[in-house]
């Protein structure tokens, strides 16, 4: 039996990458799991794929909040309700800031940071009379350090980290648990464009030498939505292979 038998698991952008990976890991623990993604055939596609308990896939942007309200209670529905959220979905458009347009600020602000809003309010009220829950939010290394070309990825990815402490304070006291995952560098098809230079560059920069896999954040969640991670809140785990000390 798994440590995670009997929960709920809801996983945004879930159809692949690093979300596919934290899906069939929470699969593997023994929770039943909601994948979402924009693309409803992939997210359905992909909750086929899961092993362990399985789940189900549903199409949701997470920059429509009232899509967001509607896709907790369908999972509700279907599945019980949401015990564990990650805040997984997010995307990419980068250029220095003098070439940014609006529009690029806007797409990456309303995914990865008003998504995670949308999401985290949905499922506040229903964690929080069921006195339990875990949330976890995929930030990124460059929320903490910043990185050049990605002054709106960074931006939304450090505001990711306030939000997270600070619903973490509002939910504590109803033992709901609120954490971050920071990864570094995750070959999947976010980073799959990346020039063959600037990833020699990265690679330079990894202490344990191997770029991450999207397992690896994988395990990470499941540690910080699992038993072991009982007295753990607020707080913000670094998985990049030592790059950020
Ligand atoms: P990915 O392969 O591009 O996958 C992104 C996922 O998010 C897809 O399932 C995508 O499906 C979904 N998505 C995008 N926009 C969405 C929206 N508006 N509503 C709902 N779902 C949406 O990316 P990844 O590399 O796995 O990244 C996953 C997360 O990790 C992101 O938050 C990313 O910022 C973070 N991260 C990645 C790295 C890395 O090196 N790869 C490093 C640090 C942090 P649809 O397109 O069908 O919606």
């Amino acid at each position: 039996m798994g440590e995670l038998q009997d929960r709920v698991a809801l996983v945004s952008g879930g159809s692949r990458g690093i979300g596919f990976a934290v899906a069939e890991e929470l699969a593997a623990a023994g929770a039943r799991v909601a994948v979402t993604a924009r693309a409803e055939n992939r997210a359905v596609q992909a909750a086929e794929a899961l092993g362990g308990a399985g789940g189900r896939g549903y199409g949701c942007d997470v920059t429509d909040g009232e899509a967001c309200t509607a896709l907790v209670e369908r999972v509700d529905d279907d599945l019980g309700p949401v015990d564990i959220l990650v805040n997984n979905a997010g995307i990419t458009r980068d250029n220095i800031l003098v070439r940014l347009k609006d529009e690029d600020w806007d797409a990456v602000l309303d995914t990865n940071l008003r998504g995670a809003f949308h999401m985290m309010r949905a499922v506040a009220r229903g964690m929080m009379k069921r006195r339990s829950g875990r949330i976890v939010n995929i930030a990124s290394v460059v929320g903490l350090t910043g990185n050049r070309g990605q002054a709106n990825y960074a931006a939304s990815k450090a505001g990711l980290v306030g939000l997270t402490k600070s619903v973490a304070q509002e939910l504590a006291s109803r033992d709901v648990l609120v954490n971050a995952v920071a990864p570094g560098f995750v070959e999947t098809e976010m980073t799959a464009s990346l020039s063959e230079d600037a990833r020699n560059a990265l690679f330079e920069r990894i202490p344990l030498g191997r770029f991450g896999q999207p397992s690896d954040v994988a395990g990470a969640v499941r540690f910080l939505v699992g038993p072991a991670a009982s007295y753990i809140t607020g707080q913000v785990l670094v998985v990049d292979g030592g790059m950020v000390m």
